[in-house]
């Protein structure tokens, strides 16, 4: 059964200018992009995206660096795609990831880690609704 997860290629894979390679890897590994866009955060939006992170002491700097340049969410699918997206991203620090990993191959801290992954189904059917509606996705 097919299943879908949210992607957000973030402000330092942009800077890095290795959005093209990102998505290449997303294909290479299967997923189908099924809604994309290029897009800036503001503070609301973000902080409303990582409200689960609040009392966490990062939080602040995660927003700003967040909003801190154009981000590129996408809609992807795929079977069991949140687990394997996970698995195609690595570990939140990229010193953790395993080889082979967006995060690995591109990630330069665990805050500046090129790439979001929805961490369940639940969450990924409200992070796709965060950034598209329906008539969004192909
Ligand atoms: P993941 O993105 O792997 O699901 P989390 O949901 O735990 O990781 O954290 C959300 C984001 O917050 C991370 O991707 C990263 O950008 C940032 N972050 C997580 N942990 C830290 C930390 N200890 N210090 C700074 N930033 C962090
Ligand atoms: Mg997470």
């Amino acid at each position: 059964m097919t299943e879908r997860t949210l992607a957000i290629l973030k402000p330092d894979c942009l800077d890095k200018r290795v959005q093209g390679k990102v998505i290449q890897h997303i294909l290479d590994a299967g997923f189908e992009i099924k809604a994309m866009k290029l897009t800036k955060l503001t503070e609301d939006s973000a902080k409303k995206f990582y409200e689960v992170h609040k009392e966490r002491p990062f939080y602040g700097e995660l927003v700003s660096y967040m909003t801190s340049g154009p981000v590129i969410p996408l809609c992807l699918e795929k079977a069991n795609a949140v687990a394997d997206f996970r698995k195609t991203i690595g570990a939140t620090n990229p010193a953790n990831a395993e080889e082979g990993t967006i995060r690995k191959m591109y990630a330069d801290s665990i805050e500046r880690n090129i790439v979001h992954g929805s961490d369940s189904p639940e969450n990924a059917k409200n992070e796709i609704a965060h950034f598209f509606n329906d008539s969004d996705i192909v």
